[in-house]
Formats: C-alpha cells, structure tokens, sequence
C-alpha cells in the first residue's frame, strides 16, 4: 500500500501534461486544480481500501473524461420515438414555432413584463394572458404560476388553510413525480377530509362530511389511473350545488386540461376547462404542458373573489410564472384562439396525424434500417396524466436483434446505440423488440431520426429481421 502511495503522480506533474494543459481552453485553469486534486484524492481513497494504484495515463484519462462532460451542457435535445406524446421525463411538451420564437424573444432583451406602455406605470405580468384565458374558457378571472403542482397548493394554501377540504377517497391519488395530494394538502395547512371509497362516493358522503370547519370542495382528475368495474363518482354539477348550499368553492384540479375535444380524434373524452367553468367550478386548475402544448406553467381560471385570495396570498409570489415561460405560454394559447392549434401545436398535431401519414414514414424510417426492421401496428399513448386509457393507432418501426436467451441484453443494447447518436433517438422496448413510434416525432425531425437509424443499420451488430419468434409485440 505505501508503495501504491508513492506511485501517485503529484498534482504539478499532471497539470504540466499535455492533454490535461488543452483543457485550459476550454476550462478555467483553478477548475482543473480542482479536478486533478479531487481526482488524486479519491485515488487515495480508493488505495487506501486495498486497491492498487492506476496507472498516470489512466488518471490523466479520467480527468479529461471529467472536463469533457463538465464542458458541455449536460441537458440535451433527443427524439422521442417511445410512443408517448408528452412524455414527463423527456419534457412534455414540445412546443409551436410561435411558442418558440416568442420565447427567443422574451429571453433576448427586456420586455415590458411588469410595465405598462401607456401609463409608463408599473403592472402585472398576468395581464399578457388573463384575457385570452378568460376568452378560451368563460371565466371571470385567471391567474398563471410556476406549474400546476404549484398552482394546487397555492389555491389550498389561500382558501382552506386551517380548514377542511373534503375530497372522494378514489380522488386522494398520486400523480407521480412526489405530488400526491394527501401531502399537498397537508403542505398547504388544510385537513384533507376524506369521503366514500376507493371506487364509490355518492354525494350524501360530500354532504354528511359537510362541518363548520370545511372550507372547500376538492375534485381531481384521475389523471393516470382508471378504475372499472362498480364505480361512481359524483358529476360536477351535482358537486357545485352542493358548495353553493353551503357557500363552499369547488376547486376542479384537471391535471392536463384541455380546450379542444379529444373524442374528435377517436381519444376518450379528456375533462375540457370551459366545461367546467360552465358548470360552475369556483377555480379550475391545470397544466401548461400537457395537452394545452405549451411550456412548463400551473393555469387557474374562475371566479375572481377568490382568484384575488389567490394573488394576495404570499405563496403566489414565491410559485410566480418566469417570464420566458409566460411569453410561451401566450403564445401557445394564442394558436387556440385563431383556431389554429390543431395545425401549429405540436402535440395536436401528433394527435391529429393520420395513420396513413404514419404508415409512410414508418416505412422511410424501416428503410433506413435497410429492411432489417418491420413495421407493425401498434399504439402511441398521450400520456402525462391524461387520458390514462386512451391510446391512438399508429404504425411502429420494430427491430430486433439475436434474440434468444441473450434477446433482452441485445435489444437493450440496441436501444443503447440509438441513445448514443449525435441526437439520441429514444424508443420503447417490449420483450425482445424495441419499438419506434413516428406519431411522438415531428416530421420535420424525420432527416436526423433517418441518419441515426442509417448508422445503426450500418454499425457493428446490425438490427435482424423479425422473426415469428421475435414478433410477440
Ligand atoms: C399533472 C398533474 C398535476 C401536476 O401538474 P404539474 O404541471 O406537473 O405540476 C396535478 N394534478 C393532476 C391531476 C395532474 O394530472
């Protein structure tokens, strides 16, 4: 071991290197002090438990390898090809040219987000889309925030904090990502009041746990679940006559919420935000990425008595809209007002594709496999919490690979070398076969989807051709 010791390059011997001096273009010279000292420091460690010491060219490596990943921005465009439209992990949804280029805009220079150009008086940055939320969905009043998460529990916060908030059992769910609305209630300082069970409540359950300390009534969308089978939920109406016997706000959290009808595109019907404001919900709360299509935000419409609780409670300006975000956000709503989203937001237009416009770029993509993969039918699902049993047929570009006993290690190593493109290509894998959706990739991406699959086919270990015994999908 004390050998091991001795053998450690010192920090100057590895500074004075050659690679490791290139870095100093990239990289400020103390940074790299940094990661020669940290890296012989673990190097230590790892002697210290019994292992020998690495070689110098191996500890310059590593070193460089560390630079290299800490140089470029590790958060990075990819393709989803998983078949799933707004896909959370891989950032919902992408957005409308318009949306884009507003945000270009925003982010560029100074914008009058707070400043009215008439009076050259101060305002809010709500103004630039309460109107034309107020228009798409009846409501008298909107307020966007950071994200819906935060838009839910500022809304508790502000009108149930110390109070009750009564809500069916079946709806007490978790949305993933952490938000799971027992513990967001219990973040907001209100009593979640729990009523019926897991796949029945009636409104005399409402009604019986009606008290003097209930504040509100809670209503949220199964978003990424179903229950079947025997099952009943209260309809909303009956819910709103039973607040307003009791002078209770019905909060409607609708997870995605939607302004266009979903069951036009053959997908169930996905709760749409005018109709709950028409049936009298008190605020109605949703996302701004998911299927409005725009970027990350939390949207409330609804009644502006306690809309205006909402503004004044303290939680509203630390959950605030950033202003890149809100510029995007108007401008995706923007493409519903003209009544042009299911033209210009892209994930309308994925919804709206038809299967035949699929079908023939599955077959360009197959043929960039060089007829080593096949296209098959399948299914692309909306997802992030909409819609949970709603899918659309599409066409699937299906590769396999050995097969066999291996079959799992092989196709995962397939997928892996799509990830490793120069823009990674993301696909689903169902047994022994990975699966390509064209439905969840833009058209226009299709030339860099083209290029990776060519160099995939053209690699090591090209994809096979399915096989009967492959082809269980
Ligand atoms: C997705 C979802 C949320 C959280 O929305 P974010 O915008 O991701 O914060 C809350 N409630 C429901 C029902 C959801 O589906």
């Amino acid at each position: 071991m004390e050998a091991s010791f001795r053998s450690l390059p010192s920090v100057d011997r590895l500074i004075s290197d050659a690679r490791l001096k290139s870095l100093e273009d990239t990289l400020c010279p103390a940074l790299l002090v940094d990661l020669v000292r940290q890296r012989l420091e673990s190097v230590r460690r790892s002697i210290a438990l019994g292992n020998s010491c690495p070689s110098f060219d191996e500890i310059v490596e590593s070193i460089c390898a560390q630079a290299e990943a800490l140089s470029h921005p590790s958060l990075r465009p990819v393709i989803n090809a998983t078949g799933v439209i707004l896909h959370t992990n891989l950032g919902r949804a992408p957005l409308s040219e318009e949306a884009m280029a507003a945000m270009d805009r925003a982010a560029k220079g100074y914008t009058n987000l707070e400043f009215d150009l008439d009076s050259g008086r101060r305002s809010s940055r709500q103004v630039h889309v309460e109107q034309v939320l107020c228009q798409l969905s009846g409501a008298e009043s909107a307020l966007v925030v950071n994200n819906n998460a935060s838009g839910v529990l500022l809304a508790l916060s502000a009108l149930a904090r110390r109070g009750e908030v009564i809500a069916s059992r079946g709806q007490a769910v978790e949305i993933g990502g952490g938000f799971r609305i027992p513990e967001v209630m219990r973040q907001s300082g209100a009593k979640l009041v729990e009523v019926g069970t897991t796949n029945c409540t009636y409104i005399t359950d409402y009604e019986g746990a009606i008290s003097q300390r209930t504040a509100a009534l809670l209503r949220v969308h199964a978003s990424n679940f179903r229950v079947v089978g025997f099952t009943h939920s209260v309809a909303l109406p009956e819910l709103v006559a039973l607040g307003e016997r009791h002078d209770l706000p019905l909060l409607d959290d609708l997870g995605s919420g939607c302004f266009l009808d979903t069951t036009q595109f053959g997908l169930d019907p996905e709760p749409m935000v005018q109709d709950s404001v028409a049936r009298g919900a008190g605020l109605v709360l949703f996302s701004g990425d998911k299927l409005v299509g725009g970027p990350q935000a939390g949207i409330i419409v609804g009644k502006k008595g306690l809309m205006d609780k909402l503004r004044r409670h303290p939680l509203a300006r630390a959950v605030r809209i950033d202003k890149i975000g809100l510029a995007g956000l108007a401008a995706t709503l923007l493409h519903y007002l003209k009544g042009e989203a299911v033209k210009r937001v892209p994930v309308w237009r994925m919804i709206s594709a038809p299967v035949e416009e699929i079908e023939r770029r599955a077959e360009l993509w197959a043929q960039a496999l060089k007829g080593l993969a096949e296209v098959i039918d399948g299914e692309t699902m909306v997802g992030g919490g909409s819609l949970p049993g709603g899918t659309l047929p599409t066409k699937l570009v299906a590769l396999s690979t050995q097969g066999g006993s291996q079959g799992q290690s092989t196709v995962q190593t397939l997928a892996r070398r799509l990830r490793r493109q120069g823009t990674p290509v993301i696909g689903r894998i169902s047994g022994n076969v990975l699966l390509l959706d064209p439905r969840t990739v833009l058209p226009e991406e299709d030339g860099v989807v083209l290029e990776a699959l060519h160099s995939v086919a053209t690699g090591p270990e090209p994809p096979r051709r399915l096989t009967k015994a492959t082809r269980g999908v």
